[in-house]
């Protein structure tokens, strides 16, 4: 074993009582997604999370960037393991450190000795390897206060290891560790970020579309499911319902004034998307919604569309600007098929004027025109799972 990856974890290190719960939630989560990367050992040991490779067959970069994507990991770093003595650290530090140090100008060395028997102490360690750097890597230089890259050392109970640099992982909490909630999945910009928002805090995601067949397209579902796909880089195993709104949409548009039209749709929504997380156990609505983005997300329309149900919506894009809810969406990798060109069942009769200021008795007035919980019976019996999302982890 030559090369190994090191996770450090943020903040479940704040957690109490339960901090077994999240360690353990994070170590399954990490094995899960090694698995199409090879046999790894992967293991908690002095606050770090060890990712120690079995056999040359890993694909140990692979593994690097998935955990990257892990919630509740903090910093990652690939690391060289020797022997715990200063002949083989020294050696060690030349074959591995040149290449890693390729174009930096200014470094310093930390050591950390956790184990307090071994015979030198750190500041003696980082003489002596800052040393071999100036020796073997040309043109670098030592700056202790703003370096480029800082090499460390790390005496530990088994092995010694040696670094350069750390980047940062995924943050937040383990999956899982919050509960189960049901994303309001569009094609859209918003509604992946909003999904991936929330499993960072530990949530298990289930996504719910709309789609509006034959006014929406395969193609329109199909892209649905890919961002589903995407998210899963973050968020694990997705599973995706998928609803049909065409009859409703239908005696909206026939029964409603237009005004309403998307109102009254999301209203719609929001009590099926209640009703699916019933069934499937979810304790909270997600939805990509931002303050004033659209007609149907201002102030009072929220507050309508929230009166509807009975379960609490998270809405986590809501303080977000545009440019900032993008920002998110590059991050997670989600972006370049949100923006591809395919209609969504709320752009399919769309209103010139909706309301932006509704009143809640003027919208149920319209509901009234309406053979609701007929609608969304009907509707509801239209659900069905998507299978053909792909979680090799999970086999
Ligand atoms: P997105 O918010 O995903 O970028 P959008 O901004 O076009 O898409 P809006 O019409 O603003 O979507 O809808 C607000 C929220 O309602 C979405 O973020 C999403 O959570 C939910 N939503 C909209 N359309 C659908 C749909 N077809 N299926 C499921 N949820 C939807
Ligand atoms: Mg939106």
């Amino acid at each position: 074993m030559n090369e190994v990856i090191l996770c450090k974890y943020g903040e479940i290190v704040l957690k109490g009582a339960n901090r077994q719960n999240f360690e353990s939630s994070l170590l399954k989560e990490l094995r899960r997604r090694a698995s199409p990367y090879g046999i790894f050992k992967i293991y908690f040991k002095q606050s770090t999370i060890y990712v120690e490779p079995q056999n040359d067959e890993c694909d140990v970069d692979g593994m690097y960037e998935a955990a990257r994507r892990v919630f509740g990991i903090v910093g990652v770093n690939r690391a060289a393991v020797c022997d715990k003595n200063i002949d083989s650290i020294m050696a060690k530090a030349r074959e591995y450190l040149p290449e890693k140090l390729l174009g930096k100008r200014t470094f310093k060395v930390d050591a950390k000795r956790s184990d307090k028997s071994f015979p030198l102490g750190s500041p003696e360690i980082s003489r002596i390897i800052g040393g071999v750097i100036l020796e073997c890597v040309g043109g670098i230089r030592v700056d202790v206060h703003n370096p480029d890259v800082t090499v460390t050392v790390e005496v530990r109970d088994e092995h010694a290891y040696i670094r350069a640099g750390q980047e940062s992982g995924a943050g937040g909490l383990p999956i899982r560790t919050a509960g189960k909630g049901l994303l309001l999945l569009s094609g859209g910009i918003d509604s992946p970020v909003a999904g991936c928002m929330m499993a960072k805090r530990g949530m298990e995601i289930e996504a719910l579309h709309f789609d509006s067949f034959p006014y929406t397209s395969d193609r329109a579902r199909e892209k649905v499911l890919d961002l589903a796909q995407l998210m899963c880089e973050y968020c694990s195993r997705i599973h995706v319902h998928v609803i049909s709104l065409t009859h409703i949409q239908e005696e909206i548009r026939d029964r409603c004034d237009e005004d309403y039209f998307t109102l009254l749709l999301r209203i719609f929504m929001m009590r099926l998307a209640e009703r699916c997380a019933r069934e499937y156990k979810c304790g909270a609505l997600i939805t990509g919604e931002s303050l004033g983005q659209v007609a149907s997300q201002t102030l009072a329309a929220i507050g309508v569309t929230d009166s509807v149900v009975n379960i609490p919506v998270f809405r986590p894009c809501i303080g977000l600007d545009k440019n900032e809810i993008v920002i998110e969406a590059r991050r997670y990798g989600t972006f370049d098929t949100s923006i591809l060109p395919y209609e969504d069942c709320c752009t399919v009769f769309t209103p010139r004027h909706p309301k932006t200021q509704p009143k809640r008795e003027q919208v149920m007035a319209q509901l009234e025109k309406l053979d609701v919980e007929a609608l969304l019976d009907e509707a509801y019996a239209t659900m069905y799972t998507e299978t053909k999302l792909i979680f090799p982890e999970y086999k």
